[in-house]
């Protein structure tokens, strides 16, 4: 999977992204993430991405035409390996809401994947219809119903979650567990038992029994 990453503050994502599973996996192969700055795109000497909005309001809007040089750019590199399927994810707090259905479909059904980080009140509107017009499918996706300054932490939260789901990415025990147990299941690690201000916390006792039929059962009704 090629996650192809258009936005205006590229060293947002350098830690992130470079850690831990996601690190891993990008050193095995198993996923590439390509950063575009878009004020590359521009042709001005200040390298503007963005300008007033039309009809007025406080804040600016991200021009289209930096925009669409991009994505052209990504597209022309995708020509040189045609089995590539891409999906262009915009990201805007009133899209789909994300989720993890969402993040298996990506991970099953494309391995090129487009995301555009909005900033300031957002992309020139436009951009659907250029896309739209030119035969490529767009998906407008939101990560919540609150308001974020920028698009990248939500490109970072779907590349983790799609990741997640592409065979290799995580180690073994990590993905047996998910798939046994489901999404958000307690967990606990030594000590046994926590004393903290007196008090006591302890570990469920069927966890320490040894019996896998009972634990099994254990995690199911959780
Ligand atoms: N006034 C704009 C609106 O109502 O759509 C808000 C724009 S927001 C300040 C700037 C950018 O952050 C958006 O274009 C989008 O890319 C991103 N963003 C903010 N919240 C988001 C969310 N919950 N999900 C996905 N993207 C979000």
């Amino acid at each position: 999977m090629k996650f192809n990453i258009i936005t205006i503050f590229p060293h947002i994502f350098d830690s992130y992204l470079n850690e831990s599973i996601l690190k891993r996996a990008q050193k095995k192969g198993l996923i590439k993430i390509k950063i575009y700055d878009l004020r590359k795109f521009t042709k001005d000497k200040h390298r503007k991405v963005d300008d007033k909005p039309f009809g007025g309001g406080p804040g600016m809007v991200i021009k289209i035409e930096p925009l669409v040089k991009a994505i052209s750019s990504i597209l022309k590199l995708k020509t040189k390996n045609q089995k590539l399927k891409t999906k262009i994810v915009l990201f805007t707090p009133g899209g789909k809401q994300f989720d993890n259905e969402t993040a298996i479909n990506l991970a099953r059904n494309y391995d090129n994947l487009i995301l555009i980080a909005g900033r300031y009140e957002g992309i020139d509107e436009r951009i659907k219809k250029v896309l739209h017009n030119s035969g490529l499918k767009i998906h407008e996706l939101s990560i919540g119903p609150y308001v974020l300054t920028g698009g990248e932490l939500p490109a970072m939260t779907i590349i983790d979650a799609v990741s997640r789901q592409i065979k290799g990415v995580l180690g073994k025990r990590e993905s047996l567990e998910e798939k046994r147990f489901g999404i958000g299941m307690p967990v606990y690690t030594r000590p046994e038992i926590f004393i903290y201000k007196g008090k006591k916390y302890r570990v469920p006792k069927v966890l320490l029994s040894g019996n896998h039929k009972k634990i099994e059962e254990w995690h199911r009704i959780k």
